[in-house]
Parts: C-alpha cells; structure tokens; sequence
C-alpha cells in the first residue's frame, strides 16, 4: 500500500487547502523527512499574497529522518530517526558559486529563474513534497541538511534558519567582535536574530530601531541582550547613536525593514567613517531623492546580504543547542497543520501586529 501524507498545500493567493499526498519511492541518494515543526517565513508571507502555482510552502523545516536510501545516508552520515534541521536550498553542488561555498546563490535553487528549494517549488514537480506544511517532505539528493540534537525544544529549533543569518550577517560578512558598535533596523524575526547573533559575537553595543508600532517588539529586544531601542517614529536615530556612542557612530549598520529607503539613509547616516551598511531585505523601490556622496565623504562599503552559508547554521545550530538564551520568548504563535492558512495570515501581521515567530507542527 502506498503510504500518503497530509500536506497544506498552498492553491492560490491567500488559499490553503488541506491534501493528501503519496508519498514516493525514494532512489538511493534520497529520503523522506517527518516533519516535526516549521517556522514561517516573510518569504512564505510574500508567496502566500502573491502565488504564481500551487505549492506547499514552509522552508524553515525541523523534523526526523522518515526514510531514507543507502547512498543518502553514506553522504549525509544520517540514520532513521535522526534529527536534523534542514537549509532551504536545493543547490547543483558543481557550479563556480556551489564550489566556492556560495552554493545559497546557485541558479539550481533559485526560484526565480526556474531553480527549485524548499517551500517554493511548484507541485507539478515530482514528487511535489518540497515544502515543510506537510506531514513528510521529501529529501533530494542535494539537500543540505544539519544533525540537531534530541533535547533542543522544538520552538528553539525552527529559529535555525533565522538565526543562522544573524550569525552570517553579523559575525562573518559584518565581522562583528569584541567592542563594535551595531545598529539593527527592523526589530521583526530577522532583526532580532541580528541582535541576539551580534551580542553573542561579542558586541559592546547593539542598538535596535523600530517604529511606534513596533514597541512591543524593541522590549523583547532588550530582553534578549539589546542596548538600546530608538523609536524611529519619535526619534532622529543619527542623532540618538551620536549621542549613545559619544560621537564614534556604528561600525555596522543593518537595514533589515521591508518597503520604505528612509531606512537606508538613516544607516548611512549612522554609520562610522569607514564603517560598513549591510542591506539585508528587498524594497521594491528606486531612490529618487538621495545624497549620494554621503558614500564618497564618508568612505561607507555598502554590501547587500542574502541568505546564510553551511557556517553559519552550525553555527546557529550550536548556538541554540548551548540552551544559554531565552529563545522560546521569540515563539509567538503554534498552529497544527490544519490551521496553516491562519498561521501565514498571523505571520503576515492581519491577526495581531506584535507576532513574532510563528510556527505549525503538522502532527499536532
Ligand atoms: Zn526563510
Ligand atoms: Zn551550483
């Protein structure tokens, strides 16, 4: 008999609906995971309002090896029963960016130009489980995947991917260290993943922006290690660092806030002589008005970031498994399976606007 596996598939625009799903017969370098909880994503949010063809989506994916073939696991060094957290990308493992170690760049795992990845793949490709809002998923051959340990809490576990780009971003592309001088904008899942990745790096000060309606959200940020929140809606963030930092500025700056450039220009404006402004989240627009000089006078490097590499995640990996940190303060919202469709709503801010991490677990 073959066996089937309930999965929340996602059939147009803002519409979910539950199916079942055969689950296939798996070649030697493949398995079949059991998931056992998913973090939404802002990228599940933007395909869920904007959905070009049906597919499950769910791409921060924490579950248990189901199944899985010999040669599979030779390569991964995995077993039934194993945990593991798994990356998004499904990369070729053989172009010049795979073998640089950039393979979260390969054109393989690129939706955008037909590549295929976790939580973003269409259903009519075999065997259609790439997506995490499912009872099983399935793992191709070039999967990239992480062991976790059993005692990590679910909740914690479903940050990894969030985290491992605060790790990436701050301490291995920002180089974040002992003294530096941080500045995060955007206080959402990401921004928080900076600020807790930048305090563990060893930041002297991390300054967190946010708007009004984001104050609920800057606590937390102090919560979890933060020096200072600036209210960006009420405050000259420039100003507040040149005030905070005695005149010295950040050594880093990153823009993590989705939509507007005013963001942008107040990073520049933030950051040191010399300093560095990471452009971390897609704005949809074009920069009409803006002092472009700032740049030359200032001497910036402005550097966008996107994604994380295999370092980073064991990283994040380690990070959470140490248990030091009060993670489970981020987890705002746990759904089951059936109940995805109001799990990506919460997450898109229409159910309560302080949502933080939210997650399903398909067997509950
Ligand atoms: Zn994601
Ligand atoms: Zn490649």
């Amino acid at each position: 008999m073959t066996e089937k596996t309930l999965a929340a598939v996602a059939t147009g625009t803002k519409q979910t609906e539950i199916k079942e799903v055969a689950l296939p017969d798996i070649e030697s370098a493949a398995g079949i995971l059991k998931v056992e909880i998913v973090g939404v994503c802002g990228t599940d949010v933007s395909y869920y309002n904007d959905l070009k063809a049906p597919m499950i989506l769910g791409h921060h994916v924490v579950g248990h090896i189901h199944k899985i073939g010999e040669a599979a696991s030779k390569r991964w060094g995995v077993q039934e029963g194993d945990r593991i957290v798994m990356e998004e990308y499904i990369p070729c493992g053989q172009c010049e960016l795979c073998r640089t170690g950039l393979y979260r760049l390969c054109p393989d795992t690129n939706p955008k130009v037909d590549g295929i990845r976790y939580g973003a793949t269409p259903i009519d490709i075999e065997p259609s489980l790439y997506g995490g809002f499912s009872q099983y998923m399935y793992l191709h051959p070039n999967a990239v995947i992480h062991k976790l340990p059993d005692h990590v809490p679910a909740v914690e576990a479903a940050l990894a991917l969030p985290l491992s780009n605060g790790f990436e971003w701050m301490r291995i592309i920002g180089g974040v260290g002992p003294g530096s001088i941080v500045v995060i904008q955007g206080p959402g899942q990401q921004g928080l993943a900076c600020a807790l990745a930048a305090k563990a790096a060893g930041a002297e000060t991390v300054i967190m922006t946010g708007r009004q309606s984001s104050l609920e959200r800057l606590n937390l940020a102090l919560e979890l290690g933060a020096d200072y929140i600036v209210n960006v809606s009420s405050e000259n963030l420039a100003e507040r660092v040149k005030e905070i930092t005695n005149g010295k500025m950040a050594d880093l700056v990153i823009d993590v806030t989705s939509g507007g450039t005013d963001p942008v220009v107040s990073s520049l404006e933030s950051a040191k002589t010399g300093g560095l402004v990471l452009l971390g989240a897609l704005k949809g627009k074009r920069f009409n008005d803006f002092d472009l000089d700032i740049i030359y006078n200032k001497s910036l490097t402005i550097k966008g970031v996107r994604g994380h590499s295999y370092k980073s995640v064991q990283m994040a990996v380690e990070f959470i498994s140490s248990g030091k940190f009060p993670l489970a303060k981020m987890n705002s919202h746990n759904y089951p399976l059936n109940e995805t469709d109001l799990a990506l709503r919460t997450a898109a801010g229409e159910m309560d606007p302080s949502r933080l991490l939210v997650t399903v677990s398909p067997w509950q």
